[in-house]
């Protein structure tokens, strides 16, 4: 297909954070893999729904109640069509790490209801397997330290290359009949690599493991199509894809959805309780219990329209120039060592070393130049460990990111380690 061309400065005219100065100079926001901004489409829609809406949802007898309620449905349909499921496949959360939390202790419960055991497709036992990689953000990795301890299943890891590749060889031969499940990123916080969902997919379902995918950093960077990718759940986060905080997605096949019991309980996720016990509404309210997010689901939705109406399609050709740039740029800078430099799928995300310089210090200088970057361990410890490093500075660009941005940054990077008084 073909897409209309996207145009980055235009763009920013929507994004009011964009146009300030900070540190007497242009903002420069290379940040956008730990949150990105809000086109001002979401601020307005989150603003109109709490003056003009608020109401708790289905509940109310009320009009505005009504009305809130069906403004927070028609936001569950518009994001699941964004990653092309069913609304009934959405199951709204805080966030990627809640939506992993949920899994993990779902899996953990055992109960899908009074006299309703956990089906087998979702318990654990002793001695099963969880497979995770070694480039996981945090969130994707200690829920299932944690469900290894509680369950007496053993975690296990697929390594990843010098490059940043995940070793696929490795893969085939950890999972196997054992596993019971596969978590996985679909792309590296630290190392932008897209991973090979197709072939881990075909792994888990060959062993009969259930697939978990971290899709916090392809959801803004590239067409989504989560049922076609073929994994059984998969989590995302609102203020990563131009939306509000404290609002994510859980997208699950209905089957698996069905077949998991609930993680919190309480009101508005049950059709009957009795002093003795209770019986669960089915997905996704089974998985909702309590007060919802509900202005940040509509703004969410807002976010998902806006990149609707860019084009996904346009939004990725883009990044990935600026993908190019930026990881050509590093890459002939003297003393920069990037992490996993694999010649892979990528998203326009580069975490480096500075030879000589602690990424705090190099954090400061850019910044000091009104660049805004990540520094530290992007919570991805192991990976970073496996690098020899404890801490690297992450530059990583979304739709609204300029080439020009990506040159001031290359600059201000060249001139790190003249100004610590490092190298040649
Ligand atoms: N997974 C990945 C790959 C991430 O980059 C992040 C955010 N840094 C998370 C999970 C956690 O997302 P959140 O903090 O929004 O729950």
């Amino acid at each position: 297909m073909t897409s209309v061309a996207l145009d980055p400065t235009a763009l920013q005219a929507d994004f009011p954070l964009l146009a300030q100065r900070v540190n007497d100079a242009p903002l420069v926001y290379l940040d956008s893999a730990a949150t990105s901004q809000r086109p001002q489409a979401v601020i307005d829609a989150e603003i109109d729904f709490v003056t003009r809406t608020n109401s708790a949802v289905h509940r109310g007898a009320h009009t505005l109640a009504a009305e809130a309620t069906e403004l927070f449905e028609d936001a569950r349909a518009a994001v699941a069509s964004f990653v092309g499921a069913q609304p009934e496949q959405l199951v709204w959360t805080s966030g990627a790490t809640a939506g992993l939390n949920l899994v993990a202790y779902a899996i953990g419960n055992g109960s899908a209801g009074r006299g309703a055991p956990a089906s087998a497709r979702v318990a654990l036992r002793p001695g099963d397997e969880i497979v995770v990689t070694e480039a996981e953000h945090h969130a994707n990795l200690i829920p299932w330290q944690e469900l290894a301890l509680r369950t007496g299943a053993v975690l296990r890891h697929i390594p990843v290359h010098d490059d940043g590749a995940l070793d696929l060889d490795a893969a085939a031969d950890i999972i196997g009949e054992r596993t019971r499940i596969v978590a996985f990123t679909h792309v590296s916080n630290v190392l932008g690599i897209v991973n090979p969902v197709e072939a881990l997919v075909r792994l888990a379902q060959d062993a009969g493991a259930l697939t978990v995918l971290d899709a916090c950093q392809s959801a803004p960077h590239l067409p989504l199509d989560l049922p076609a990718l073929g994994v059984d759940l998969a989590v995302f986060s609102g203020h990563k894809m131009l939306g509000p905080n404290a609002i994510g997605g859980l997208y699950g096949r209905s089957d698996v959805l069905e077949a998991l019991p609930p993680f919190l309980l309480g009101g508005s996720m049950i059709t009957t309780v009795t002093l003795d016990g209770a019986e669960y509404l089915p997905p996704p309210q089974r998985f909702e219990a309590g007060t919802q997010p509900v202005s940040q689901a509509i703004a969410l939705a807002a976010a998902v329209r806006y990149l609707d109406a860019v084009g996904m399609d346009a939004v990725h050709a883009h990044e990935q120039e600026l993908e190019r740039r930026l990881r050509d740029g590093l890459r002939s800078i003297p003393g920069i060592r990037l992490l996993g430099d694999a010649d892979a799928e990528r998203v326009a995300l580069s975490a480096f070393d500075v030879e000589g310089v602690h990424a705090h210090d190099a954090g400061q200088f850019l910044d000091a130049r009104g660049i805004a970057v990540r520094v530290g361990h992007h919570c991805a410890q192991p990976l970073h460990r496996r690098f020899g490093v404890t801490a690297t500075v992450r530059a990583s660009a979304a739709l609204y990111t300029t080439a020009d941005e990506v040159d001031v940054f290359l600059d201000a990077v060249s001139g790190v380690r003249g100004f610590f008084g490092v190298g040649a």
